[in-house]
């Protein structure tokens, strides 16, 4: 069975391969304070500095989920402080939700997904800390274009901006000193396993730590710094995905040619649909849809009869999320992918009429 599903996904060709070197090199039983764990973990965090193009002045950490991060911002970056978050869809409302109830604070905005906020009319509240945008809203298929960072970050230069990148971090070549907070798990572009997140903070969302001096939870922000300066957790972290995640980047091109692989796959899917008979994108404007979550629109019958038979080939299509949960089916466009599943994919669409 071959995962489109967007995360989690199918995972690397060469995962088999790093989980025998893991059992062999005797990672599954080390020691998280071990001078052994300690050097994988740097290795995994100066990987994803030069591979991803993060900043040097960002500091990485790991997480279990990208659920987990919107605790720890709600807890050690919020306090009890405003939030406004922008969303037009299912996680970014979630995002709201749980803050919502930590903070009391954090308001909702909502946007269409055909047509992308406009950053001058965003008129914060007063003493409004952060601004919660969802890069790509896996649930829709849709994402922010890079400019809307860049445009909010200069016409918001006080405000603190967090980011759910979970679907397009190590697939799309993010722009990060757009933004104080990046979060994702991996078993989405990372093409791992679930079970490990990462959160990326600006200097200036940890003087904000610092001066919230929030330290009552296992995962404050604070008790996670001193850790991570010795490339530590808090708790006993999940070693071996790190160590996949270290093994695997090791392997990976820097972002800007996957992305760019990633864009010219994602080109071709367009073009392909363009001339299905019964499936079209369901997000139309160009200039707000998702390169790596592709959501497709067909009658309600089509859609279920096709995940059918899509499975009954070995493919495995993503169901429609919330409200488009009959009507869509989702495709992940992530790296892990490769040219011969996509091919097989197309074929079988192509192929694919009324039912059969
Ligand atoms: C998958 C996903 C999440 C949830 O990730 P977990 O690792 O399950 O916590 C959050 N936000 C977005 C945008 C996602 O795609």
């Amino acid at each position: 069975m071959i995962s489109f599903y967007p995360g989690p996904s199918k995972v690397w060709d060469k995962l088999p391969q790093y989980l025998q070197e893991a059992f062999q090199e005797g990672v599954l039983s080390i020691n998280h304070r071990s001078p052994e764990f300690v050097a994988i973990s740097r290795e995994a965090i100066r990987l994803l500095h030069e591979k991803l193009n993060i900043p040097k002045d960002y500091t990485i950490f790991f997480t279990s989920s990208a659920t987990e991060c919107w605790e720890i911002i709600a807890q050690s970056i919020l306090g009890s402080s405003k939030s406004l978050h922008l969303y037009n869809g299912a996680f970014g409302e979630k995002w709201q939700e749980y803050t919502q109830k930590l903070t009391g604070q954090a308001t909702a905005r909502t946007f269409s997904p055909e047509m992308p906020p406009q950053p001058v009319g965003l008129e914060l509240e007063e003493n409004t800390l952060l601004l919660a945008l969802t890069q790509n809203e896996t649930s829709n298929g849709t994402a922010l274009p890079q400019h809307f960072f860049q445009e909010v970050r200069r016409l918001y230069p006080e405000v603190l901006i967090a980011v759910d990148a979970t679907s397009g971090m190590a697939g799309v070549n993010l722009d990060f000193p757009t933004a104080d907070i990046w979060y994702a798990s991996v078993q989405k572009c990372f093409g791992l396993p679930a079970g490990l997140a990462l959160m990326i903070c600006s200097p200036r969302a940890l003087a904000r730590a610092e001066a919230l001096n929030e330290r009552l939870h296992y995962n404050s922000l604070l008790f996670m710094q001193e850790k991570i300066v010795d490339a530590q957790t808090t708790y006993t972290p999940n070693v071996l995905g790190i160590y996949l995640l270290m093994r695997s980047l090791q392997d990976r091109p820097s972002i800007t040619t996957t992305a760019a692989l990633l864009k010219e796959r994602y080109r071709q899917w367009v073009l392909f649909f363009e001339e299905h008979p019964f499936f079209r994108l369901l997000i139309k404007n160009s200039a707000v849809r998702s390169q790596t979550v592709l959501t497709l629109e067909g009658k309600e019958e089509e859609v279920a009869l096709l995940k059918q038979a899509a499975k009954t080939a070995g493919l495995y299509l993503g169901n429609g999320y919330g409200k488009w949960k009959k009507n869509t089916f989702r495709i992940a466009n992530f790296p892990a992918l490769n040219e011969t599943e996509i091919r097989q994919l197309k074929n079988f669409l192509a192929g694919y009429s009324q039912g059969s």
